[in-house]
Formats: structure tokens, C-alpha cells, sequence
């Protein structure tokens, strides 16, 4: 859908109301406690937020990829567990059955995923099978009309939480690169899936991440998204994209808190006879952060409108990516620095979001792969 003005204003209002009233006050309570009060969960079903990118037909609010990054610039202002829990819904966990998904997978999955009654996960990353995701190793060998899968996947989002794993396995044995891989729509509680420990992370507290483990695991040949084999990675890169743009959103968000938070700080707190705000040094760390996060912004407006307009984007997300989530480890280490004493203790809860941010640079292709991607994609498009 794209929302006319108005409609899409109030939405974001209401969200902004929302984050402020009840996420950012319950923050310090879910880092602490290590979850998301089951009523905060039931809120944000509520609101919809499960089902953001979600086609309208079912039961999402079927989100523009420029209205859904004016949400997420929202969202990232409190702490990232709470989009951690709607994330994998949203992005990668849902739309590959939305771009690839049969007719049957969308009525089965797509309605009980817009709801958040179903929590979806994204199980590609493996112990040997990182960055290089091409060369997994999990296997899915075919018997009859099922196949069998066997494997493990390493540090799923939600996967304690989830009913539905999309999984990426190799359907083809003699295949070493991305090609022999297809992806399956496997449910919790099928026989042969099991989930390891709980993973204890650096940050983003609340949202939990851990082992899937497949041993001999049946499911039926129709649970491929799709219904075609080796078509699994052709899937997940199309919907990289706009997960990379979400993300990038989320990391805008952040940086626009921590400046806010080290603005309000740095205008309160008095040293040498008057407030921090006066002081160059520190007037120069505001005005880095305002800069590189309000270009983080733009960039990303411009990419998701062009995404919009059918335009491809995939060199334009990675710059996204690969800038917003390196800024807001920036504008985080400055928002400690100028908190002073107070920026590393728990008490402004500045060190937690130092923490947090840390992450971005590292899932959904790392800094570093986000650069492979841009100067390859350069280099291609100098040769065409
Ligand atoms: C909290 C958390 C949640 C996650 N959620 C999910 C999830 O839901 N689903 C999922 O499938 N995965 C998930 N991941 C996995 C994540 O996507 C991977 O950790 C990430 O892709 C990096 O892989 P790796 O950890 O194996 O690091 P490696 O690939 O081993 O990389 C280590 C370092 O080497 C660098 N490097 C690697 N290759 C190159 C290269 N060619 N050129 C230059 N540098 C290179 C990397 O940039 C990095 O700095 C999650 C990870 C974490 C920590």
C-alpha cells in the first residue's frame, strides 16, 4: 500500500507516541531481564508492527519501502531488542514468501506472520558458513517426495521463539557454491529440529538468538519456497535490499536518540563555570554526529524511493548499510565520551546502546562485505 500523507503521518505519530510512552521506559527493565514483558509483546502485535511489510491481502500494513524506512528511523530510537522481535517477521523471515512463496506457502504463513501469532526466523548463517554464506554445508537430501535435512545453523534471531525457520540447505551434493542451495519452510516441533543454548550476547538484551540443530529432520518436498530447487539463494538476495535499508533506518534512529540524549546532557550538565554545550570540543562532536546522521537519512530516503520507483538498488543499500551502521558506532562513542563518567556506567543507559549498535556492522553481511559489494558492483558496472 502506499499510504496517502495524512494516513501516514498519524501512523507515524502514533508510533512515535508509542515508542516514547511504553518501549523507551520499559528499556533498562529488558536489558536487565534479558526479555520483553509479555504484555509489551501483545502491544506491539496491536500496533500492527509485525506485519509492516506484509502485503495488505494478508493482514499487513503492506508498507512502501520509503514509508517502511520512516517507520523503522522511528523504531530505532529505543532500544534495537524490540525491533529485534518484529524484525525477522518483516524482513527476512517473511518476504521470501512474499516475493518466491507459492500461493499455498503465502495463505499458510504470510496472515499468522502479519499478526506476530507466528514468529518467523532466517537460518542461513552456519559454524564454518559466515560471510561465505554460498559454501554451506547443511544438507537437504531428497527420499521419496520429502527431504531429509541435517545441520546446524548458528546465532538465529528468534529462533527460541520462533514457529516457522527458513533454511537454507544444500539440495544439490555435488554443488560447492550458492547454486545447489535451496530454501525451506520447516516449523518448530517438526521431528529432527532441535534448538542449542541460548547464545549470551554483548548487547540487544531481550532479543535471543541460538543454535538450530537438524538431524535428520523430514519435511515434505512442497515445503520449498517456491516449490523449485536451487532457486534458495536467488530467494534471500532479493530480499537483502530492503533488509539492509531496514537496518540502515534502525541505525539512523539510534544515532538520532544518542544525539538527542547527549544534546540534553551537554545543555544540563555544567563544568569550568557553565553548561558542556559550550564548550567547542564538545560542540563538535554534536555537530559530527547531526551531520553524518542526517546523511545516513537522506542517503537512505533517496535509495528507498528509488527502490520504489523499481529502480535497483543493490549498490546504493550496501552504501546504505555499510555507511549508517559504521556512523552509529561513531555517534555511540561520542555520545559516551560526552557523557563523560556517566556515558559508562548504566545509569543513562548510553553504554547499553553503545553495546547494542555494535551489532549492525556485523549481521545481514558485515562492513566488510557490504564493501566487497559496492566496488564489485562497481567494477562490473565500469566493464559493462
Ligand atoms: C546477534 C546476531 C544475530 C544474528 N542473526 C542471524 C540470523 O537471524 N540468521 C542468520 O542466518 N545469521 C545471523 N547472524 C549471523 C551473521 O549474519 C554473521 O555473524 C555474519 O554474516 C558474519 O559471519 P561470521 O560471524 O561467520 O564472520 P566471518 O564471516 O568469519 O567474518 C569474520 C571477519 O572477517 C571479515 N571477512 C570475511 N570475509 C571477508 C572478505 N571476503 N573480505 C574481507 N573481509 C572478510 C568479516 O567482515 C569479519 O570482519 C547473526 C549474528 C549475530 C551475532
Amino acid at each position: 500500500m502506499s499510504m496517502d500523507n495524512e494516513t501516514l503521518s498519524q501512523f507515524l505519530d502514533t508510533l512515535d507516541s508509542f515508542v516514547r510512552e511504553r518501549l523507551i521506559p520499559h528499556e533498562a527493565e529488558v536489558a536487565e531481564a534479558d526479555a520483553i514483558p509479555p504484555s509489551l509483546v501483545g502491544e506491539i502485535r496491536d500496533m500492527g508492527l509485525f506485519g509492516m511489510a506484509i502485503p495488505e491481502e494478508y493482514g499487513g500494513l503492506g508498507l512502501t519501502m520509503s514509508e517502511e524506512v520512516a517507520a523503522a528511523f522511528v523504531l530505532g530510537q529505543t532500544s534495537p531488542a524490540f525491533r529485534s522481535l518484529i524484525g525477522t517477521n518483516n524482513g527476512i523471515g517473511s518476504q521470501g514468501i512474499v516475493i518466491d512463496g507459492t500461493p499455498e506457502q503465502k495463505e499458510t504463513y504470510l496472515p499468522r506472520l502479519a499478526t506476530g501469532e507466528l514468529i518467523a526466523s532466517f537460518a542461513l548463517t552456519e559454524p564454518d558458513a559466515g560471510s561465505d554464506a554460498g559454501s554451506l554445508k547443511t544438507s537437504a537430501r531428497r527420499d521419496g517426495d520429502h527431504f531429509v535435512i541435517n545441520g546446524t545453523k548458528r546465532y538465529i534471531t528468534n529462533a527460541p521463539h520462533a514457529g516457522l525457520f527458513t533454511v537454507f540447505a544444500r539440495t544439490d551434493p555435488g554443488s560447492t557454491s550458492s547454486a545447489g542451495v535451496s530454501a525451506f519452510l520447516v516449523e518448530a516441533g517438526t521431528p529432527g529440529l532441535s534448538l542449542g543454548a541460548r547464545d549470551k550476547k554483548m548487547g540487544q538484551k531481550g532479543s535471543h538468538t541460538c543454535d538450530v540443530i537438524f538431524d535428520d529432520c523430514r519435511v515434505p518436498a512442497s515445503a520449498i519456497i517456491g516449490g523449485r530447487e536451487g532457486q534458495g539463494f536467488k530467494t534471500a538476495m532479493k530480499v537483502l535490499d530492503r533488509g539492509r535499508l531496514h537496518i540502515s533506518a534502525v541505525c539512523v534512529g539510534a544515532a538520532e536518540r544518542l544525539i538527542r540524549d547527549s544534546l540534553a546532557y551537554a545543555m544540563e550538565r555544567k563544568q569550568f563555570g557553565g553548561p558542556l554545550a559550550d564548550k567547542q570540543l564538545v560542540q563538535a562532536m554534536l555537530a559530527d554526529s547531526k551531520a553524518e546522521a542526517y546523511a545516513a537519512r537522506c542517503m537512505i530516503e533517496e535509495t528507498a524511493r528509488r527502490r520504489d520507483a523499481g529502480r535497483k538498488i543493490t549498490t546504493e543499500a550496501a552504501c546504505c548499510k555499510m555507511f549508517a551502521s559504521e556512523m552509529v558506532g561513531r555517534v555511540a562513542d561520542r555520545a559516551v565520551q560526552i557523557f563523560g563518567g556517566a556515558g559508562y556506567v548504566e545509569d543513562y543507559g548510553i553504554e547499553r546502546f553503545y553495546r547494542d549498535v555494535r551489532l549492525f556492522r556485523i549481521y545481514e553481511g558485515t562492513t566488510q562485505i557490504q564493501q566487497v559489494v559496492i566496488a564489485r558492483n562497481m567494477v562490473a558496472e565500469a566493464q559493462a
